[in-house]
């Protein structure tokens, strides 16, 4: 284990500033490995885990080597899910809060208008999914002239998703003078020969399973009948009493059922599978995120990449018949050092998943009886008190970097020939705001928001009900989220 610290290396005030709101006290074993060679923009080829703070290894170095004059997009990392897309973006948008980066990303069954006029903006780092990515490139809406960064992000599941071709012709796309990492759980003979043909002499990092040792996550089996599930699901969830839990069910038929019952039995719950429409599932998980149910049931598309903070519990109500499945669900509880529990059913006819399973992770899952009725019924109360409670959400890492942050929304753009700069001119003028208080500028056709940092936000909102930008009086509020 490396015991460094992010002051060893060189990051500028403005990103070590938002490591220390974000509580990243010391990098994770696979930042000491990527971030040095990746901030002496190294290629890298990265065997590890989600859950192991995988994204701040490349986010943070990436971050720090963009230019932030640049208008075009510098940085280019591809993920293979929308929500995975999102996810990143999100986490980006915090490490580069104090720098000012702007960063976006482009996934399928969003507008592709909505997304068109987002990249005219000033773009630094563009994440996205391979196909609505090329989508953009062919119809000349992603300029990849100044990319300088690649980050294939979990390469593995690409393959698996068969997006390795679209990967592969992105590639051939992109400036040859820039640096290429991928990250992966598995490094499949494809990944291998992709990274082969298109790396300068990558370095080669491999971090032990994280989310796979009995460490940080207690695993156990419960053999059961098909149809003694749902009465066992209730009773472990009373007996565990968890802060949170996701569920795991293989099938969206599944997810259904399950939230069926556990909705009428008066849980706070809510489910996600690739049935529902994408605006429901951003809702879902944030809605997860924000604390506002407890228990998740989901099919293994909220499985993969998804960082969501402090799940005491997972469930795998079926088994998965994937192995790695079985890794990546569980890789959602006992993140960052936290304790977490993985308890799974399994009927005779899914032992064969068992045994596959616990043959890829090395070890047996501890079987247990299920619950004894008395046990249940001795737990009943703390679990009906908890559950008529909200869920209370210890870390909401955006909401920390945002709570300093007001977003103004102003009704002129482009079209009254306004520029970023005209705001910064006007608002760095306003006494006690400098233009370290002004953080991202987003300046569309007919409106523009800017972000105000610091705690600053009133201040400038008042100030600029009386304030002309290039001679034009612009109405000003704080913008809807
Ligand atoms: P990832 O593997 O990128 O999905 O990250 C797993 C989790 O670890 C996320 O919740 C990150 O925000 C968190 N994390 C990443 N780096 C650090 C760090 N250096 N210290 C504490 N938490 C971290």
């Amino acid at each position: 284990m490396n015991e460094r610290n992010f002051a060893d290396y060189h990051l500028s005030d403005e990103i070590k500033r938002a490591l220390t709101v974000l509580k990243y006290e010391q990098p994770t074993e696979v930042q000491g490995e990527v971030i040095p060679d990746a901030l002496n923009n190294k290629d890298l080829v990265v065997k590890s885990q989600t859950g192991s703070g995988k994204t701040a290894a490349y986010a943070i170095p990436v971050c720090e080597n963009v230019i932030w004059e640049e208008k075009k997009p510098q940085a280019l990392i591809l993920t293979p899910t929308r929500e995975l897309a999102v996810q990143v973006r999100d986490d980006i948008t915090n490490i580069g809060r104090f720098k000012r980066i702007k960063s976006m990303a482009v996934y399928g069954k969003e507008p592709f208008a909505k997304q068109k006029e987002e990249l005219k903006q000033k773009t630094h780092i563009v994440v996205g999914t391979p196909g609505r990515a090329m989508d953009h490139i062919e119809r000349g809406t992603l300029d990849l002239s100044q990319i300088r960064y690649l980050v294939i992000d979990e390469a593995d599941e690409m393959l698996n998703m068969g997006f390795i071709d679209e990967v592969e012709a992105i590639i051939e796309k992109l400036p040859s003078n820039r640096v290429t990492m991928v990250f992966s759980a598995t490094l499949p003979k494809d990944v291998e020969n992709l990274c082969h043909k298109y790396m300068k002499d990558p370095v080669n990092v491999e971090i032990e399973a994280a989310g796979i040792t009995t460490d940080t996550i207690e695993h156990v089996l419960i053999q059961t009948k098909e149809h003694h599930k749902i009465a066992l699901l209730k009773d472990v969830t009373v007996v565990e009493n968890p802060e949170s839990c996701i569920i795991f069910c293989s099938t969206k038929a599944n997810v259904d059922k399950v939230y069926a019952e556990l909705e009428e039995a008066g849980y706070s719950c809510e489910r996600l599978h690739g049935g529902l429409e994408q605006e429901d599932r951003f809702a879902v998980m944030d809605g997860f995120k924000m604390g506002n149910f407890r228990y998740l049931i989901a099919t293994d598309v909220a499985a993969r990449g998804i960082d969501i903070d402090n799940v005491t519990l997972v469930i795998n109500f079926d088994v998965p018949m994937e192995k790695e499945s079985y890794v990546h669900r569980t890789g959602r509880t006992g993140r960052a050092g936290k304790k977490g529990k993985a308890i799974t059913f399994a009927t005779s006819y899914e032992e064969k998943f068992v045994k596959s399973i616990e043959r890829y992770i090395g070890f047996h899952l501890n079987v247990k009886e299920a619950p004894a009725t008395g046990e249940v019924e001795r737990s009943r109360a703390a679990f009906e008190e908890k559950i008529s409670g909200r869920r209370v959400v210890r870390n909401n890492k955006t909401a920390r970097i945002n709570q300093d942050i007001t977003k103004l929304h102003f009704n002129g753009g482009k079209k009254k020939k306004i520029r970023a700069v005209d705001f910064v001119g006007t608002i760095a003028k306003i006494p006690g705001v400098t233009a370290d208080d002004i953080g991202i500028i987003t300046v569309q056709d007919t409106l523009s928001y800017v972000d105000i940092l610091n705690g600053k936000g009133s201040l400038v909102l008042q100030a600029m009900e009386n304030t002309t930008i290039k001679g034009k009086k612009l109405k000003v509020s704080k913008a809807i989220k």
